[in-house]
């Protein structure tokens, strides 16, 4: 039997497990590194399926590497499930209402994400078994890709030095290989410390450390005008110092994102942003202390594998539509602006609620973010792919996005996603000369400069700080 077929059948099988595993993370809802249950749950079903898992890898709690098999070649799926605060949202609803106000949501599809990379790693292993076919299957899980770039730490700590490729996803309006311009980025808190006192009757006794937030911030937006025009930089004030006007506030935080083409481009301005910091200090008389929190790398597309992505999506039908879906995805558009309602990820999807076939990589627009997986993508040959879980127009982070990724649109998309990714492992295991291309290739685009991480020496993961 064609081993695309054969894949098709190994997930079909289990896909009752897959889809229930999806819908309960999406009930867990953690944000990053707080993903205890959502961690936990994966792993056991991966114990439940033959694999052995390795816990509390890279020195992060809910990070873990589970494995099946031995000897070469190793491949690697990559799995997310950390949702995003704020986002809570009844599942298949077409309209605003919070679960719990103020709660957090999958407003990625993470729970797709995670669940669907392990369907994936699980008919790997099946179809191994199967087929007698030698070789290593690893499920990576990947805790903190909306804030803290765990992937970016589990590359430094030589978590994949042995694999020979890696395999991600995304949830998206549209089923294509993933086109994406990725910037790197290094995220940073300035802290500021000064002196409390009487704002009325002795505010010259004080030192603001609420001034030098505020100062800082107006000296990075003068900055703007002085940085490559890829460069992006965004802050959040993550303490205000307390609520009370009449106290001179002696501590403040500000968090900053910077992000530039490369990781040494996003080093260079994460230098600058730290000297408009010092003089913020220098000006207030307070205290500075800046601690790093997270960086990632800009991507290395790897074409050999994106190849066989696109060529096992054309190769399998993707999902097809109810009627009640198609008129649920009409719905959703309806609560979008209507610039959201136009902007599509390719021209030939005009038109199109829902998105039902495959998309060539060269008609996809290129769009620029921001990823973890990046890092992976330096070390060892790596390729995405994008299927259809929500309708033309919703964005990623949005309570659109939490609704469609907790119902059967989504789900859809995920089953999908996991028989292209494990028809694309499968097709390279047994390959050696495509995987050797694809391993040319990534020497190729690395050779000018190589691997740097954006995690500097002695930096913690997320909640160690
Ligand atoms: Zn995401």
């Amino acid at each position: 039997m064609d081993h695309v077929k054969n894949i098709e059948d190994l997930i079909e099988q289990k896909s009752d497990l897959f889809v229930s595993m999806s819908e309960k993370i999406w009930e867990f809802a953690e944000t990053s590194f707080q993903e205890k249950q959502s961690a936990k749950y994966i792993a056991e079903n991966l114990v439940k399926q033959g694999f052995t898992v390795e816990e509390e890898v890279a020195g992060i709690k809910t990070a873990f590497v589970a494995s099946f098999g031995s000897g070469k070649p190793v491949v690697a799926f990559l799995g997310e499930y950390d949702a995003l605060a704020g986002l809570s949202q009844e599942k298949g609803v077409s309209e605003y209402q919070p679960v719990e106000k103020g709660g957090n949501g999958h407003g990625c599809g993470h729970n797709l994400l995670g669940t669907g990379s392990f369907a994936s790693a699980v008919a790997v292993k099946d179809y191994m078994e199967e087929h007698g076919l030698s070789g290593t299957v690893r499920y990576y899980g990947c805790p903190a890709e909306e804030s803290g770039d765990a992937k970016a730490y589990m590359v430094k700590a030589g978590l994949f030095v042995d694999v020979d490729f890696a395999i991600c996803w995304h949830p998206a309006p549209v089923n294509s290989v993933l086109r994406m311009d990725v910037l790197a980025t290094q995220q940073v808190y300035f802290r500021f410390k000064g002196r409390s006192a009487h704002a009325a009757a002795s505010p010259y006794l004080g030192r603001s450390a609420l001034d030098a937030v505020e100062l800082m911030n107006i000296g990075v937006n003068y900055l703007r005008e002085h940085i490559v025009p890829e460069a992006r930089v965004h802050y959040a004030v993550t303490n205000t110092g307390g609520h009370s006007p009449n106290v001179v506030q002696s501590d403040a935080e500000v968090l900053y994102l910077i992000r530039g083409r490369t990781v040494p481009q996003a080093k260079e301005m994460y230098e600058r942003v730290c000297k408009i910091a010092e003089g913020a200090a220098l000006m207030t008389e307070t205290e500075l202390e800046i601690v790093f929190d997270s960086g990632s790398s800009d991507l290395v597309h790897n074409h050999v594998l994106d190849d066989v992505v696109q060529s096992s999506m054309t190769r399998m039908a993707p999902p097809t539509y109810t009627d009640q879906e198609r008129e649920f995805a009409k719905a959703i558009r309806e609560t979008l602006s209507e610039a959201e309602r136009d902007s599509y990820w390719a021209k030939g999807l005009k038109g199109h609620s829902l998105t039902d076939f495959v998309v060539d990589r060269e008609e996809i627009d290129e769009m620029t973010g921001s990823t973890d997986v990046a890092d992976v993508s330096w070390v060892t040959p790596t390729t995405q792919c994008l299927t259809t879980c929500f309708a033309n127009g919703t964005s990623l982070h949005s309570w659109q996005a939490v609704s469609q990724v907790g119902m059967s649109i989504g789900q859809k998309g995920m089953l999908y996603a996991g028989k292209v990714m494990a028809a694309t492992a499968i097709e390279v295991m047994q390959n050696e000369e495509l995987l050797a291309q694809a391993k040319r290739e990534l020497e190729e685009r690395t050779a000018e400069i190589g691997y740097i991480s954006p995690i500097p020496e002695g930096a913690k993961p997320g909640l160690e700080k």
